[in-house]
């Protein structure tokens, strides 16, 4: 028995070797491989359930994608691309049904997850105060899909309720860099947004 173990043992380790050899010299694609899989696709009830005990949510800040396409492991990558090692810089992201995804779909990554500031607003604290949610879409072009923009409600109604966030800290990228960005678009319906809201 002994024997057979030991032999099994070198044998693992032997296999361990080649895969570690394989791995050598290729550390970013297999920072992308894991960072494939840093985001998650909630369902209401799982969300409601990863609502952790926080103090520094204070503000809500809605963006869009200014992209048609996406989703939050592309965006994910790509702002690892730009060098934000933390990779998507949004907490949230709602979904508009491209590339897979559902219509509303609520999606999040690693800084929701481990409860780290966003890297969405540069201003005025908003990163480390401020949850970031990005709406997949232009909204300097085209409509919101309602299914997405009442998901986007519901989402923003939990954490306010969760954070205890007024509706006066809910806020649109371009209401805090007035003048740098349109973001969330010039057509994002925000007067019926705020509406939908508590
Ligand atoms: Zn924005």
């Amino acid at each position: 028995m002994m024997k057979l173990l030991k032999h099994n043992g070198m044998l693992l380790l032997v296999m361990i070797g080649i895969l570690s050899l394989g791995f050598i010299g290729q550390k970013a694609p297999f920072a992308r491989f894991w960072a494939g899989f840093s985001h998650i696709r909630w369902n209401e009830g799982r969300l409601l359930s990863y609502l952790p005990e926080a103090h520094r949510w204070k503000y809500i800040v809605i963006h869009h994608s200014a992209t048609e396409r996406g989703n939050a492991k592309i965006f994910d990558r790509g702002h690892r691309l730009r060098g934000f090692q933390q990779g998507l810089g949004y907490h949230f992201v709602i979904d508009n049904g491209t590339y897979g995804t559902r219509v509303g779909q609520i999606e999040s990554g690693d800084r929701w997850y481990r409860q780290m500031e966003g890297a969405h607003c540069n201003r005025m604290g908003m990163n480390e105060e401020g949850i970031g949610i990005c709406l997949v879409g232009n909204f300097s072009k085209g409509q919101v899909d309602p299914a997405q923009l009442e998901s986007a409600a519901w989402l923003v109604e939990n954490l306010q309720k969760r954070y205890g966030i007024p509706t006066s800290h809910v806020l649109r990228h371009n209401d805090v860099k007035k003048k740098e960005t349109e973001c969330p678009g010039k057509d994002f319906p925000w007067e019926a947004f705020l509406t939908m809201l508590p």
